[in-house]
């Protein structure tokens, strides 16, 4: 049974991450979504809005779970008994972070591989980040993200 974690802030989820973690999830028998704290980040969604929303986007996947975690992610992996983390890239800007970051985790347990899928093509460009500033002056995210993110996001924004 080969288990997978994918963590990251997800803030929010982005059509972007549900590609990943969809091929993921074909790929392996069971697919954690490790929703992290973050402290570097200062997240506009809370630790639970953003794991409701995750969760109402991969319902209907059967092999996808969602949890939050406060700790390293190797930690987290080897106590839900997971051999493998995965991660995305986009860009050649994404590959020295992650780089690094992998290193660290290889560092802290060598028995958890960070495996990486290559985003597709039709969202090299897109990040959480991208998708706040679009929504923040009113453009069309429709593509980017599931409804449910487009919903909270202008409720959001109207709250500023
Ligand atoms: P973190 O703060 O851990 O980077 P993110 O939510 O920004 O959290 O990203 C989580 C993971 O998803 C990272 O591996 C990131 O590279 C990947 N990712 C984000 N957006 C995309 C995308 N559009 N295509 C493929 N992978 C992506």
């Amino acid at each position: 049974m080969v288990k997978a974690v994918y963590p990251g802030t997800f803030d929010p989820v982005t059509n972007g991450h549900i590609d990943i973690i969809r091929r993921a999830a074909n790929v392996v028998d069971s697919l954690v979504i490790v929703v992290s704290v973050n402290s570097g980040k200062n997240p506009v969604f809370s630790m639970e809005e953003r794991m409701d929303i995750i969760r109402e986007v991969v319902k209907d996947i059967p092999n996808v779970s969602v949890i939050k975690s406060e700790e390293l992610t190797v930690s987290c992996a080897k106590e839900l008994g997971a051999s493998i983390i995965i991660r995305g890239l986009r860009a050649v800007t994404d590959y020295e972070n992650e780089m690094q970051l992998a290193q660290t985790n290889r560092y802290l347990d060598e028995n958890i591989e960070t495996m990486f899928m290559a985003t597709s093509k039709e969202y090299s460009f897109l990040s959480s980040t991208v998708v706040k500033e679009l929504a923040y002056y009113g453009a069309d995210i429709s593509a980017l993200v599931p409804e449910v993110v487009e919903q909270r996001l202008k409720e959001k924004i109207t709250k500023i």
